[in-house]
């Protein structure tokens, strides 16, 4: 019987023990090795609305694991890799032989290299303890810095504004959600924040964290300094890929890997945060450090663990974020100086729409506007549709250029919907974990 040891009991491990189980229902040895019990990081914000309780955060109890005819080393942490004689090694030192290795090892938050960041009161915000601790600080008239204003910031802005925090969120560059959005979408979101009471400074370099009795003090280059109680450090992550270092696999980023999600080393695979995989649209290698490649990574991966021959296409780079009522999205390549830019603003609204075209192929888009808006919801799928499927709309493309809030007709044109289910990686739809039958 085949042994498939998983490192990393995240979107990416997880989703590989259920497509494992979904495709041999239990005719395989399943060894999960997870310093944490599996919980879902992308639900955080909601746990820190207080929105859901501590167990809606978890995706996987023990029982549930065993259900799954999972061997599951609960916090135990991989250590290194001997590739040559198929071993996995513990810290600790134990060893685990393994057919098939996939590495989800996820990343991790890091700290501006500001004096004072890691004292008492700053928190990432990336972990369930992580999280904990900045739930534990807030709460109405709380007055908390956001340092660094990329997506995750955005993804906890709603959680806090929504519980009477003051918030000044601090940018060192000239724009809010720099990887996300470009200027004129920066500045729309930035209006939305300040008119409701988010102070937002950009081109702002915090120099050091200060204490000043129970309170933080903020300095910065240039401007005045910021008293807060709590201080949230937002300002990247990087992939947990140290520990893999004498391996023989190649890195760059992450840890490279084809569209099978292997690795150049037999048998060993790698999905999620930790992968640098192909790109849907460019074809070119990148880590997409978000929920959905996480969940394809780890599909795929899986059903070829299990002996199928599946190739994906790549993951498509999307952002989603609702902040404030407001939706803000963007896909693909986005920010390409060489596309065809169609682009559009609605000031009184406010909506704004960009699409980028190579030839009659969607490449990218940006999106922004009310949540309650109908055409802006369906407009975030039917984009998100268009620029994954590549599929051609050339007839289309003048009409767009005219009016590029018109997308719903192209769409609908396109036939992408129908390409869509198709596209779920294994050409079929995932089971949910209690549905999969396991033989005994
Ligand atoms: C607050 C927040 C909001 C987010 N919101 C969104 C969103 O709206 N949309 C979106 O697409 N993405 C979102 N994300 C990102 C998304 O959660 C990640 O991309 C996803 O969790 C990646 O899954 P993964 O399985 O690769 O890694 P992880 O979920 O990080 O899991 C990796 C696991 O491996 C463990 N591990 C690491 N090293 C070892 C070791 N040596 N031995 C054993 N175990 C180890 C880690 O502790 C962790 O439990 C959000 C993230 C955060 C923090």
């Amino acid at each position: 019987m085949a042994r498939h040891v998983i490192v990393g009991g995240g979107t990416a491990g997880w989703n590989a023990i259920t497509t494992l189980r979904e495709l041999d229902q239990g005719d395989s040895e399943i060894v999960l090795v997870a310093d944490e019990t599996p919980y879902s990081r992308m639900v955080l914000p909601y746990y820190l609305a207080r929105d859901i309780a501590e167990s809606h955060v978890y995706i996987a109890s023990p029982p549930k694991l065993a259900a799954l005819n999972v061997d599951a080393r609960l916090g135990a942490r991989a250590e290194r890799i001997d590739a040559s004689a198929g071993k996995l090694i513990l810290e600790g030192g134990d060893e685990i032989e393994y057919d098939n290795l996939l590495i989800a090892t996820g990343s991790s938050a890091v700290k501006a290299p500001v004096p004072g960041a890691d004292g008492k009161n700053v928190h990432s915000f990336w972990t369930f303890p992580q999280a904990r601790a900045v739930a534990s600080g807030v709460g109405e008239g709380a007055r908390v810095a956001m340092i660094g204003a990329g997506f995750i910031a955005f993804t906890i802005l709603n959680a806090l504004v929504n519980q009477g925090v003051k918030l000044t969120v601090v940018e060192l560059e000239s724009r809010i959600l720099p990887r996300m959005i470009d200027d004129t979408g920066a500045g729309i979101v930035q209006d939305w924040l300040n008119e409701r009471g988010v102070e937002v400074r950009t081109s702002t370099q915090v120099t050091s964290i200060e204490d000043k009795g129970d309170a933080k003090l903020l300095k910065f280059k240039e401007g005045p300094d910021l008293e807060v109680d709590l201080v949230i450090m937002a300002t990247g992550i990087k992939p947990n890929i140290d520990w893999v270092a004498g391996s023989g696999l190649e890195t760059n980023q992450g840890i490279l890997v084809d569209e099978h999600c292997r690795t150049n080393v037999e048998n060993i695979y790698a999905a999620g945060d930790i992968a640098e995989g192909p790109d849907a649209v460019t074809g070119e290698k990148v880590v997409h450090a978000i929920e959905p490649t996480a969940m394809q990574h780890g599909r795929v991966a899986a059903a070829n663990m299990a002996g199928q021959e599946v190739a994906y296409k790549g993951s498509l780079l999307m952002n989603i974020v609702d902040v404030l009522d407001m939706e803000i999205a963007s896909f693909g390549a986005w920010d390409d100086a060489d596309a065809e830019v169609f682009e559009a603003v609605r000031p009184e609204r406010p909506a704004y729409r960009k699409l980028l075209f190579h030839g009659g192929r969607l490449t990218g888009a940006i999106i922004l506007g009310k949540t309650r808006e109908i055409w802006t919801t369906n407009d975030v799928g039917m984009l998100k549709g268009l620029v994954y499927t590549g599929v051609d709309i050339l007839e289309w493309k003048e009409h767009l250029r005219e009016n590029p809030f018109d997308v719903k007709r192209a769409f609908l044109a396109s036939g992408a919907a129908g390409g869509l289910l198709p596209e779920t990686v294994l050409g079929r739809p995932s089971i949910s974990a209690h549905e999969i039958a396991i033989s005994s």
